[in-house]
């Protein structure tokens, strides 16, 4: 930026820069200027305060594409961010899986269905009504990183109609478009589905066809948390020897994007179970089918082989739109007992995959971080009977972490495949077990390219930022490149990894420095808290 102060100029010194779009790296400087990248490549040594960067990798700050960290963004507590800080992320794409801050009705009487969703975290009330409110209050706090956000279905539905199992009403359905046409056109990036979830599961695709027009209509995107992601789910009827539960959610969304040519993102691919694993083949071929025949459609992943979600997703839909009281109906719990027993063995998944990181209510929360069959054995009840206790007792607010959603194997074909993105889909859970990923994405991206050989170094770089800035349509984003935002990390790439503790947190090494729009959050090695350095980018 011209007439920017010296003092304000970082000189990131004989660095092997990795520019982020996928092309070979080249030793060289980088000069950050204000908020944005210079010059690079032979900079004069004296153009600002150097930052000595021998040896190590100069690259774009790294782009979450799949983030649930609006919903902390709006807290008085910044601390939230750090373990995000630590691993080199200066970019979120947050409003996913159908949950956004904003995008309801603002006269709805269920806002406290929106304040209890799964991501409350932060703070207890919603005290805004639109995107621009919402903005204004994170401006008033200051972001410490950039953030890109989509407008939730699940959110626009849930003030309209609650958590009622129902087709919406014409009226409904008209105020639903509504609801996400205004916040598109504020610059939200796109809409997104949270189809295991309530509302989002009650949907059904004649609703979800025009929700995917009008987004197509702003030509932007539309991500979906599918309905499925094991080869039996209870989110669909239970047929034997009918396809994959997953591979059908795939049909549906492809076919969704072949009806209505969206832009599609398919968050989190993953196989939940080993038995599902046997899909992988067949679910990479209908996205490369998809692909070649001219569907726009990307999916993004993590690397770890468990998630976090709320243990009440492996309830069937017919029970969960009986909850709570469900729970105490004998012959609704021994429907769900049996279903469970075929269901866990088809997917090959069951209690010793269920570890709750957060019971979240106080007869349980001395056993986060346990599984489902050591809590059993401490409580001296069955597997079953444990895991329906902690959703009556949480009012099925308990988290967990499901396991066995991956193998090495499938991480690295699915890291190597040219439509994958790479996120953390984490945020870190305040007192309990921590999600690995909430801490160690990154680098362990990084250092499963360099000890598995899965990718290079500027193909891994690349997934996590220009091919991310690509399809958010981030313009000066996700590169180094004169003029472009200074969103830059430096790491060292023969030291890079995450590493794992016994309560999940995996915190990394080999993250040295991080700028967002060139103020240093992470100066080397340390946090260095700058409220006010991020910005919402809208579109
Ligand atoms: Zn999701």
């Amino acid at each position: 930026m011209a007439g920017t102060a010296p003092d304000q100029r970082t000189l990131l010194r004989d660095g092997l820069i990795v520019d982020g779009t996928g092309g070979a790296p080249r030793q060289g400087s980088v000069l950050l200027d204000g908020g944005r990248i210079a010059a690079l490549g032979n900079v004069p040594k004296d153009a600002g305060a150097a930052v000595d960067c021998e040896g190590k990798v100069i690259a774009p700050g790294f782009i979450d594409a799949h983030s649930h960290m609006d919903f902390f963004s709006a807290s008085e507590n910044p601390h939230h961010f750090d373990s995000f800080t630590a691993q080199g992320v200066t970019t979120f794409v947050a409003g996913n899986c159908g949950f956004s801050p904003f995008g309801f009705a603002p006269n709805t009487k269920y806002r406290s269905l929106l304040e209890g969703s799964l991501f409350k975290a932060a703070r207890e009330t919603i005290d805004w009504d639109s995107f621009a409110e919402y903005r204004e209050l994170l401006g008033s706090l200051g972001l410490t990183h950039n953030f890109v956000h989509l407008v939730g279905h699940g959110a626009a539905r849930t003030s309209l109609s609650g958590f009622e199992a129902r087709r919406l009403s014409e009226r409904e359905h008209a105020q639903l478009l509504a609801l996400l046409d205004g916040a598109l056109a504020e610059g939200a990036a796109g809409v997104s589905f949270g189809l295991q979830y309530k509302p989002g599961v009650f949907a059904k695709l004649d609703e979800l066809d025009d929700v995917a027009r009008l987004v197509k209509r702003h030509d932007k995107l539309l991500t979906v948390h599918a309905k499925a992601y094991s080869s039996f789910s209870g989110t669909y009827p239970m047929i034997p020897f009918g396809r994959p539960h997953n591979l059908k959610a795939i049909d549906d969304m492809l076919g969704l994007a072949r009806r209505t040519g969206v832009r599609l993102q398919f968050s989190h691919l993953i196989f939940v179970g080993s038995q599902t694993w046997k899909t992988v083949d067949e679910a990479l071929e209908l996205f490369d089918r998809a692909i070649a025949d001219g569907v726009d459609v990307c999916f993004d992943m993590f690397p770890y082989g468990c998630g976090a979600t709320l243990l009440n997703t492996l309830l069937p839909e017919w029970f969960m739109a009986r909850m709570p009281g469900a729970l105490h109906n004998p012959l609704a719990r021994a429907r769900l007992r049996l279903e469970a027993e075929v269901g866990f063995r088809l997917v090959g998944f069951g209690y010793p995959q269920i570890q709750i990181t957060n019971a979240s209510c106080p007869e349980y929360d001395d056993h986060n971080g346990r599984f489902v069959p050591d809590i059993a054995a401490r409580v001296r009840k069955s597997s079953f009977d444990t895991m329906l206790d902690i959703l009556d007792k949480s009012n099925a607010q308990a988290r967990v972490l499901f396991h066995d959603y991956y193998n090495d194997e499938i991480i690295d074909r699915l890291m190597q495949h040219p439509a994958a993105i790479f996120a953390t889909d984490s945020w870190p859970e305040l007192g309990g077990h921590q999600n690995p990923a909430a801490y160690g994405t990154f680098p362990r991206f990084l250092r499963k390219a360099r000890e598995r050989g899965s990718l290079s170094l500027e193909a891994a770089v690349h997934k996590m930022t220009g091919a991310a800035a690509t399809r958010f349509r981030l313009g000066g984003r996700g590169r180094l490149d004169e003029g472009a935002a200074a969103d830059v990390v430096v790491f060292d790439w023969h030291d890079v990894r995450d590493s794992v503790n016994d309560t999940g947190n995996a915190s990394p090494s080999g993250i040295e420095h991080v700028f967002v729009n060139g103020q240093a959050i992470l100066q080397s090695g340390e946090l260095n808290l700058r409220r006010g350095a991020g910005e919402v980018l809208l579109s």
